[in-house]
C-alpha cells in the first residue's frame, strides 16, 4: 500500500512510454516488500533542470535517465562516479540526503550478462560492431572493468569508429574499415551494438558468421528477443546472449547503486526477466 512513507524512484527521458523500467523496478519492490514506487516521467529538454531540481525538493530517492538526457543531465549533479566520468554519460542518479550523484550502469549490465554465463572477457579478442551510443557504453565499461586482449571496432561509418577509438584512447583498440581485414577465427567474442536486426527489420543481420570458430555472440538488441544473428549463432553451436540480459542487469545494478543492501535471488531475477519478456 502506498502511504506518506512511500519512497519515490523514477525514470526521466523523452519518450518513456515504451520503457520496461517501471515494470522491472516495481516488480522488485513488490517481491522485496519495499514501500517504494517507480514512475516514468516524460521530461522535455527545456524542463530537465527543473525536473532535477524537483528530485531534491520532493525527496525523490533515485532516477534512471534515458535518451535524450544522459549527457546534459551531468551539468545539474553534485558528483559523478568514475564510471559516469569515463563514459561521459549518466543513466542513474542517487539522491543522497540532497546530494545528487550520477552513475552509469549501461555497460556494466553487459559485463554482468557475460558473468552470469561464466564467460570472462579478460584476455579475449572481441569484435564490436557499431559505434553509436550503446557501443560507447559497452566499450567504455569493458575497458574500465576488464582486461581484453584486443577489441576490433567495425562500423558502417568508418569515421565514427575512429572517433570512438580517439575518445577511448586505448592501445588495445583496432579500427577496421572492412571485415575482410580480420581473421575471423581469431575472434572469441562478437558484440553487436548496431541496430541491424531490430524490430521491424528482423530479417537483417549485421554480419555473416561463416569463418568464426568457437564464438560467443552477444546482441544488444532485445526486440526481438532472439535476433537473426542470435538464431544463426545458435545454429552454428555458438554460445549466444540476448540484449534483454544487459537491460535487466543494468536495471538491477541501478537498484544496487540506490540501495547498497539490495540483493535479489536468482529465482526472483528469473521472474522479473520473464515479465519483461512478456512486455516487449
Ligand atoms: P545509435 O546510437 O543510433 O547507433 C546505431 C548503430 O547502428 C550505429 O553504429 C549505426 O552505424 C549502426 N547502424 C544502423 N543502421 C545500420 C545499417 N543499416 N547498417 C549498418 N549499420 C547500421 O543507437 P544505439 O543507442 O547505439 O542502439 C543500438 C542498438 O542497441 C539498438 O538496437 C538498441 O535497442 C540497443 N540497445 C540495447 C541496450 C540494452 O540494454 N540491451 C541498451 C542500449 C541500446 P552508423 O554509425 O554508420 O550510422
Amino acid at each position: 500500500m502506498l502511504d506518506y512513507k512511500t519512497e519515490v524512484y523514477g525514470l526521466i527521458g523523452n519518450p518513456v512510454e515504451k520503457s520496461l523500467s517501471p515494470i522491472m523496478h516495481n516488480d522488485i519492490y513488490e517481491k522485496l516488500l519495499k514501500n517504494r514506487v517507480y514512475l516514468a516521467f516524460n521530461v522535455k529538454e527545456e524542463d530537465l533542470e527543473s525536473a532535477i531540481g524537483g528530485m531534491t525538493s520532493l525527496d525523490i530517492k533515485g532516477f534512471n535517465v534515458t535518451i535524450p538526457h544522459k549527457i546534459r543531465v551531468m551539468e545539474y549533479l553534485d558528483e559523478l562516479t568514475d564510471m559516469a566520468l569515463k563514459l561521459g554519460a549518466v543513466n542513474t542518479i542517487k539522491n543522497l540526503n540532497g546530494r545528487l550523484i550520477g552513475h552509469n550502469t549501461d555497460g556494466d549490465g553487459l559485463i554482468q550478462a557475460f558473468e552470469d554465463e561464466d564467460i570472462d572477457l579478460d584476455e579475449r579478442v572481441i569484435l564490436l560492431l557499431g559505434a553509436g551510443g550503446a557501443s560507447f557504453g559497452i566499450l567504455g565499461s569493458i575497458l574500465f572493468r576488464k582486461n581484453p586482449k584486443k577489441i576490433y571496432i567495425l562500423n558502417r561509418t568508418y569515421e565514427k569508429s575512429l572517433k570512438l577509438k580517439d575518445k577511448m584512447d586505448d592501445e588495445r583498440l583496432v579500427v577496421l574499415k572492412s571485415i575482410d581485414e580480420l581473421k575471423k577465427s581469431e575472434v572469441d567474442i562478437l558484440i553487436n551494438s548496431t541496430s541491424v536486426g531490430m524490430y521491424p527489420k528482423v530479417d537483417e543481420s549485421p554480419i555473416d558468421l561463416d569463418g568464426f570458430m568457437d564464438l560467443t555472440v552477444f546482441d544488444a538488441i532485445y526486440k526481438p528477443l532472439e535476433t537473426r544473428l542470435l538464431k544463426e549463432g545458435k545454429a552454428k553451436g555458438f554460445k549466444v546472449i540476448g540484449g534483454i540480459e544487459m537491460l535487466l542487469n543494468q536495471g538491477l545494478l541501478a537498484q544496487s547503486f540506490w540501495d547498497e543492501s539490495f540483493l535479489i535471488s536468482s529465482e526472483d531475477k528469473n521472474k522479473i526477466r520473464k515479465r519483461m519478456m512478456e512486455n516487449i
